[in-house]
C-alpha cells in the first residue's frame, strides 16, 4: 500500500469536510497511511479584516461570486500549480466511474468547493484541469460534490478494498450490479433465489450476469450500447426493453 495519494479540499466549510474525513472509510484509509487528506479553509486567505471571500458579479445579476484572490492564495499554499485540480460544478462534464478510475491512477488531486453562484472564472482558467458535475441538479455548495468524487476515487486505489469487491461493483463492467442476499434464507416469506444456495459456481455466475443484464435493460438501457453481448444476451435485453416500451 502507498501513501503517495494526496487529497486536498479547498472549502469555506473545513469543519464539514474534516468531519467527513474523521468519520468515513476514507479517513480510516488515511489513518492506515494509505492516503493523505487535508481540508484548507479558503477564508483564512481573505485579505480584509472581515475575511470577505465573495463579491457581486460584474455585469449584475443575482447572487455573489467566490473571489479570485483568496482562492488563488489558498491554491498557491498547497502548490496547486503542480497538482491535478478538479472543480466540481453543475456545468462540468458528467462524473462517471471511468473518471473515478482515471483520477485514482494519479498521485492525488486538489478539489475546489464552490459556493454562491460559483467561483471567479479566472481561477478556472488559471488552475483547474477539469470541471466535473455529479448530476443534473444544483447543490448549494461544492462540499458534498467533492466528497462524492473523493469517495468514488479513493476506493479504487490499489490495496484499499478487496479487488473482487471493486470488480463486481456497478459500472465496472458497464452494467449495473446483480442483487445481493444474506441470511436468513427466508425473510417475511421471501426466499433467497434457489440458485444462490446451490453451491454451483458456474450457475451462480450465469444467474448474476443475467440479473445484471435485466437490471440494466430495465433501469439504464443506454448503458447497454457500450457492452459486448452474445446473441442470447442481446435477445434477453431486447425482450426487456420491448416489454418496457409496451408498458409505457
Ligand atoms: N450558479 C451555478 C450554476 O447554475 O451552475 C450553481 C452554483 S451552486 C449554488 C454552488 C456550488 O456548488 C458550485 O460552484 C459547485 O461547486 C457546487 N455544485 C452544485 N451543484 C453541483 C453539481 N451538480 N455537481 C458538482 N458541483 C456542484
Amino acid at each position: 500500500m502507498d501513501s503517495g495519494y494526496g487529497i486536498t479540499v479547498l472549502t469555506l466549510f473545513p469543519e464539514l469536510v474534516r468531519e467527513y474525513f474523521r468519520t468515513s472509510l476514507v479517513g480510516k484509509a488515511a489513518e492506515r497511511g494509505a492516503l493523505h487528506l487535508e481540508a484548507v479553509d479558503i477564508r483564512s486567505f481573505a485579505r480584509d479584516r472581515h475575511r470577505t471571500c465573495d463579491d457581486a458579479p460584474y455585469g449584475g445579476g443575482a447572487g455573489m461570486v467566490l473571489m479570485a484572490e483568496p482562492l488563488a492564495a489558498a491554491l498557491d499554499s498547497v502548490d496547486a500549480q503542480a497538482r491535478h485540480v478538479v472543480f466540481p460544478t453543475p456545468s462540468g462534464f458528467p462524473f462517471r466511474q471511468d473518471d473515478a478510475l482515471r483520477l485514482s491512477r494519479l498521485d492525488g488531486m486538489v478539489l475546489i468547493c464552490g459556493r454562491y453562484e460559483g467561483i471567479d472564472q479566472r481561477i478556472v482558467d488559471e488552475y483547474v484541469h477539469e470541471e466535473l458535475s455529479i448530476g443534473d441538479y444544483v447543490l448549494s455548495s461544492g462540499e458534498l460534490a467533492a466528497m462524492v468524487i473523493i469517495d468514488a476515487v479513493y476506493r479504487l486505489r490499489e490495496g484499499i478494498l478487496r479487488s473482487e469487491s471493486v470488480r463486481e461493483d456497478s459500472f465496472q463492467d458497464g452494467l449495473l450490479e446483480y442483487p445481493h442476499y444474506t441470511r436468513p434464507e427466508t425473510f417475511r416469506s421471501r426466499s433467497v433465489p434457489e440458485v444462490l444456495l446451490s453451491g454451483h459456481h458456474a450457475r451462480i455466475a450465469r444467474w448474476r450476469r443475467e440479473q445484471q443484464l435485466i437490471r440494466t435493460a430495465e433501469k439504464r438501457p443506454e448503458l447497454l450500447q457500450h457492452v459486448q453481448l452474445d446473441e442470447a444476451e442481446r435477445k434477453l435485453t431486447e425482450s426487456i426493453r420491448t416489454k418496457e416500451r409496451d408498458d409505457e
